[in-house]
């Protein structure tokens, strides 16, 4: 069983200790917070050990009548591994506190693309952090093109591809930030920083991006056009699609005409906080003009990159070598499509 811990338990922090629970190879032995919050006492509800960031901030959870087990340095000798899921520019400086814990550490997509030795995509290079001390784990919206990318350079090519990002503006349980009422360029420059993300994954791939931000918070969409080196069917790319681990094809014809209605899909789906961990192309929005490719497809940015930490165990731990046999197991584990 693989020890795992989890700093920083918020919105992505809960999910990954959530989908390591549902797993037989590994468990949670504790998960961090700064402050004695609902997540705290939820944390504590759901037989998660409650550690704090440091000592001088124990006391507020004392005052608050919840039962702390330690600090974080404690938890870190009961770890083999800890998931540091604090907010981005954080993770970078627990990095020497994990180093001389000697206590392997997964990073998220808010630290720069240096904080780890690699960077992971679990269908894009897994093999690369096989053993691995330090690995961060690229942000949502380049999970998204990594997956969808990946699976269309493998069988057709890509030559080149442009993407437009729309962003969401804060995630749905944040009521301090925006934008209410603007389309924000951000960042401003082009590229965006996701076309070089992806390139820490795939470094031989061209694509340029752009993104910008609009008032929504449930998902980020994207629109991506590909020059493709073979010539390929619509129907060509719809199998590749649906033979793809944790991208799935919805329908506007079904109703599916936007987030909205996605993520109403992942309710009816009966998806824990109501998440979609898989990639939603629009099978519509799929078109091949002149050896391009077009498609347009959604992100649910609270939880894509939940099944991808949990390969990163698996990899950083070297317990399971091949990409395909840990994709099943956490995609088993989490009732994800079926695509074996
Ligand atoms: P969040 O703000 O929801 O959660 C971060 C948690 O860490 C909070 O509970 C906060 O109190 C806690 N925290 C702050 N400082 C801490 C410290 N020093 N020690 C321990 N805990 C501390 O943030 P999030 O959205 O979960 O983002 C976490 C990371 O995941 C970031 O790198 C982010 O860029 C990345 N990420 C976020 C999303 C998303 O859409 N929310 C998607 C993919 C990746």
């Amino acid at each position: 069983m693989i020890a795992v811990a989890v700093n920083g338990y918020g919105t992505i922090g809960k999910r990954v200790a959530d989908a390591v629970s549902l797993q037989d190879d590994m468990k949670i032995v504790g998960v961090v917070k700064t402050r004695p919050t609902f997540e705290a006492r939820r944390a504590i509800e759901q037989g998660y050990p409650l550690f704090v960031n440091c000592a001088e901030n124990m006391p507020a959870f004392t005052d608050a009548g919840l039962k702390v087990e330690g600090t974080l340095d404690d938890l870190l000798k009961l770890a083999d591994i800890v998931i540091d899921c604090t907010p981005g520019k954080v993770g970078i400086q627990n990095k020497p506190i994990y180093k001389s814990a000697g206590v392997k550490a997964i990073f998220q997509g808010g630290e720069k693309s240096g904080t780890g030795d690699v960077s992971f995509n679990a269908m894009g290079n897994y093999a690369d952090s096989i053993g691995k001390d330090f690995v961060r784990v690229v942000s949502c919206n380049t999970t998204g093109l990594c997956r969808t990318l990946s699976a269309i350079d493998k069988k057709l090519g890509v030559k080149k591809a442009r993407v437009t990002l729309i962003r969401r503006g804060p995630d749905p349980g944040n009521s301090k930030k925006g934008p209410v009422n603007a389309i924000v360029p951000n960042p401003p420059t082009v590229p965006s920083h996701h076309g070089p993300d992806v390139n820490t994954i795939f470094p031989d791939m061209k694509i340029m991006t752009s993104a910008v931000i609009v008032p929504t918070t449930l998902m980020h969409l994207h629109t991506v056009c590909v020059e493709l080196n073979k010539n390929a069917s619509v129907d060509d790319v719809k199998e590749i699609f649906s033979n793809t681990p944790r991208v799935i094809l919805v329908k506007a014809s079904e109703g599916l005409t936007s987030t909205a209605e996605v993520m109403e899909l992942a309710r009816d789906m009966g998806r824990t906080r109501s998440d979609l961990n898989e990639i939603a192309v629009w099978d519509e929005s799929i078109n091949v003009v002149d050896g391009e490719l077009f498609y347009i497809q959604a992100v649910h940015q609270e939880s894509d990159v939940v099944p991808e930490n949990i390969d990163c165990i698996r990899a950083m731990m070297n317990t399971v070598t091949d990409a395909k046999e840990s994709v099943r197991k956490t995609d088993d584990a989490l009732g994800l499509k079926k695509w074996w």
